[in-house]
């Protein structure tokens, strides 16, 4: 009874425990060399593991505690702005030996990256990068002025094993992305007004048909409208996670 008590207590511990690794949700996807897990920690946060590797995609340390979360091999960093930069939070995953891959304006707030420039292709950590242009095309700040002016974000597909998978950082429906090819997952930001609506997202989907596709970086958009506009598309399965 007292170890049943004592069991019970150290549960409720790792429950409220605020950052726990295992409070997030996690998928598995098989590869041709060994599982690829994607942990998702919030907003347009991800962890990736796969082939023994840690890759951090826009960590941010509001969002987890990194000292509870495996060192990064890769950390890539979409745009400067603060909802996906957080110098604080590469310094926490950050080893002699990890490689961060960021944009020209990412540069300023974290020292010895690799710039990767939109449409450059690197191999980095043994691991096949594309930067893929990351941009509005009638979002603006003001007229003129769009949140995301091309030529400054990335997003990247990276190949892992036979997966290719694509996050794509602060975007519309582009060129770029709708010409993407062989994407197994794909990450579409949907928040208003700085980047997708669900027709926005849903057109881009069904250009390049990513097989599995996570709608993320949402805020209060209703997500069951993507699912509704993609329900002629059996190709395409929308996923959602809590990624708001
Ligand atoms: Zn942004
Ligand atoms: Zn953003």
């Amino acid at each position: 009874m007292i170890r049943a008590v004592a069991v019970a207590f150290l549960l409720c511990l790792a429950l409220a425990s605020p950052s726990a690794g295992a409070q997030f949700e996690t998928d598995t996807f098989s590869t041709s060399a060994g599982d690829l897990t994607i942990t998702f920690i919030e907003h347009a946060t991800l962890m990736i593991q796969w082939g023994g590797k840690a890759i951090h995609v826009d960590p941010l340390t509001q969002y987890a505690d990194y000292s509870r979360l495996p060192k990064a091999d890769l950390v890539l960093i979409t745009h400067e702005h603060k909802d996906h930069l957080d110098a604080k939070a590469v310094e926490a995953i950050r080893t002699d030996k990890t490689a961060v891959v960021l944009t020209q304006a990412c540069a300023s707030q974290v020292q010895g990256g690799i710039i990767m420039g939109n449409g450059e292709v690197r191999t980095v950590e043994g691991i096949r990068i594309e930067a893929v242009a990351a941009y509005n095309l009638v979002n603006m700040r003001s007229p003129g002025a769009p949140y995301h002016p091309k030529g400054q974000g990335n997003g990247y597909v990276l190949t892992l094993g036979n997966r290719r998978i694509y996050v794509a950082g602060d975007t519309e429906n582009t060129q770029e992305v709708k010409a993407l090819k062989d994407i197994d997952i794909a990450f579409l930001p949907m928040n208003l007004p700085f980047t997708m609506t669900p027709a926005m997202v849903a057109d881009a989907a069904r250009a390049f048909k990513p097989k599995v596709l996570y709608p993320y970086h949402f805020g209060e958009t209703d997500t069951s409208t993507l699912a509704d506009l993609l329900k002629d598309t059996p190709e395409v399965e929308v996923r959602i996670r809590k990624m708001k």
